[in-house]
């Protein structure tokens, strides 16, 4: 049957917070052979794509920055003619400056099929992560999308600088940076008065936002004062002066804080999102990898004779999940666990059996495994226990519920280390653009600082670069180390260490 869906879909990925990818977007995404993305587009939204997509960089293709486009409009055809699915993933809205109207052009000429999917633009995040209404009904009656970087060879239709200087609203100019000088000389030379507001903010949206204002005629003084190059965005207009002096974005208690997650990719997601909408700059360090036993005839054995046990405990959302996985692939469902009692080291491991809608047992108050065993120990004392571990892990639980009870314990899941010591992460933190390493566990820490070299370890013991751990135990692992640890959550999760965080910063702002 002749297919009568897209072949392409022109996407706009929006300004640079993953979050602003619209629905319409996740869509193409997950329907996309082939992702062609802009150099700037975050990576995270690339996961969207299906695992087996091909994802291809602009950068990547042959041919001289900028000039791409045949190279570009070739293999958009080409790949469409042989039957993919292509999402072309760009920056903020694809017909904002984003010569998506050349693409389209050329897509009908070929007769391919194609939808577009708008994004947010460059000036919409900036207002929004400003807090600056670009109309108002007292002082902004429209607003212009301007671009400072016209093709030199174009003809008529030129910017008129005359009318721009008599527009009754806020002016936005894209790829103005460059050519600053000239576009204020322009304005002025037509009558716009020197003391309009004016504003530049670059990565708006992201944690690395930088605004700077200043007048109209001292704005590119103030630029350079401030080191701020391109890409940015130029505001101009009396929205500037009313915008609020400290935005909701710029007051969130992470903003600028670069910090690094440690966690298998897979499970970084929602630690992710949590720091980046806090404000902060993330970037992610995968260490290990989890995988499902090699070997399974004691786990197998353990889950065809569940009746032999009281008591099942988990220490870990993994833990939950490959075993459920085993359970219902061996032709089991829910009913094998009969009676059993179920115990969660903590919260997370708890909602991760709520997903299987399982109550936990008992969730200690204390998430860890001294807390495991304080909680327990009255309940299975002479009791059959069986747990479910990683095939590494602390001995402490299993050691001592053992005096009590009579403890079996399964390898349900394997941590591998695997740590791409060419990650960029490395220069990062090389570099000192790195402030903050979070260690979600012990073995993190260690496959982590393992992988560190003289320069790193040097700035950790210097407190330039901060280790934060999720708990005492793994702080504990750090120190033994022989490396300094700047805090600990007291609270042994997520929420707990983005807490940890804030305290940590907001000590730093007060000591200022
Ligand atoms: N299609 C894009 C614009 C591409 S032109 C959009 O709709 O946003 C590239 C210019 O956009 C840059 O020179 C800069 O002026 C602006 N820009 C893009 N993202 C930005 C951001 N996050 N913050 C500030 N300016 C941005």
């Amino acid at each position: 049957m002749e297919s009568i869906d897209p072949q392409v879909y022109i996407v706009g990925a929006g300004p640079g917070a993953p979050g602003l990818l619209t629905l319409r977007a996740v869509e193409a995404l997950s329907r996309a052979d082939l992702v062609l993305h802009d150099a700037l587009v975050p990576r995270r939204l690339l996961d969207f794509a299906k695992p087996t997509a091909e994802l291809l960089c602009i950068r990547d293709l042959p041919g001289i920055h900028p000039d791409k486009y045949p190279h570009i409009h070739n293999l958009l055809i080409d790949r469409a003619r042989a039957g993919h699915v292509v999402v072309r993933l760009k920056g903020g809205d694809p017909l904002i400056f984003g010569r998506g109207g050349e693409e389209t052009a050329m897509l009908r000429e070929a007769g391919i099929r194609y939808e577009i999917v708008p994004g947010v633009t460059a000036a919409l995040a900036a207002a929004a992560y400003l807090d600056l209404p670009l109309t108002h009904r007292n002082y902004a009656s429209a607003v212009a999308f301007i671009t400072g970087h016209e093709l030199p060879t174009k003809l008529g239709n030129r910017l008129d600088y005359a009318a721009l200087a008599r527009f009754p609203g806020t002016l936005v100019i894209y790829m103005g940076i460059a050519r600053l000088p000239m576009i204020v000389a322009e304005l002025l030379k037509h009558g716009k008065d020197p003391m309009t507001p004016a504003a530049i903010v670059e990565r708006a949206s992201t944690g690395e936002m930088r605004t700077i204002a200043s007048t109209l005629a001292g704005l590119d003084t103030a630029r350079r004062n401030a080191g701020l190059e391109a890409p940015g965005l130029v505001i101009l207009g009396d929205a500037v002066e009313h915008r609020s002096t400290t935005s909701w974005f710029e007051s969130t208690p992470l903003f600028g804080k670069r910090v690094l997650i440690t966690r298998p990719r897979h499970q970084a997601l929602p630690m992710l999102q949590r720091l980046e909408e806090l404000g902060a700059v993330t970037h992610l360090l995968s260490t290990m990898v989890i995988r499902a036993p090699r070997e399974t005839t004691a786990l197998d054995d353990a889950i065809r004779n569940l009746k032999r046990y009281d008591w099942l405990g988990f220490t870990s959302v993994n833990g939950v999940q490959f075993f459920m996985q085993r359970l219902l692939s061996l032709g089991y469902d829910l009913r094998a666990l009969g009676s059993l009692k179920l115990a969660a080291i903590g919260p997370a491991t708890a909602t991760a059996l709520s997903e299987f809608h399982l109550i936990a047992d008992v969730v200690p108050t204390e998430f860890s495994s001294e807390g495991m065993v304080e909680t327990l120990s009255s309940q299975v004392a002479g009791k059959r226990v069986l747990l479910a571990r990683a095939n590494r892990g602390r001995d402490l639980l299993p050691v001592e519920l053992a005096k009590i009870a009579d403890v079996e314990q399964v390898v349900v899941y394997e941590q591998i280390d695997s740590i791409d010591l060419k990650d960029e992460v490395f220069d990062h933190l090389r570099r000192g653009e790195i402030e903050f390493v979070t260690l979600t566990s012990s073995n993190i820490a260690r496959a982590f600082l393992a992988a560190c070299d003289e320069i790193i370890r040097g700035r950790i013991h210097r407190g330039e670069l901060k280790l934060v751990a999720i708990s005492g135990e793994t702080g504990g692992v750090v120190r033994d180390l022989g490396f300094p640890i700047a805090g600990e959550a007291k609270v042994a999760t997520t929420e707990g260490i983005v807490r940890t965080l804030i305290q940590m910063t907001s000590e730093d702002r007060g000591g200022r």
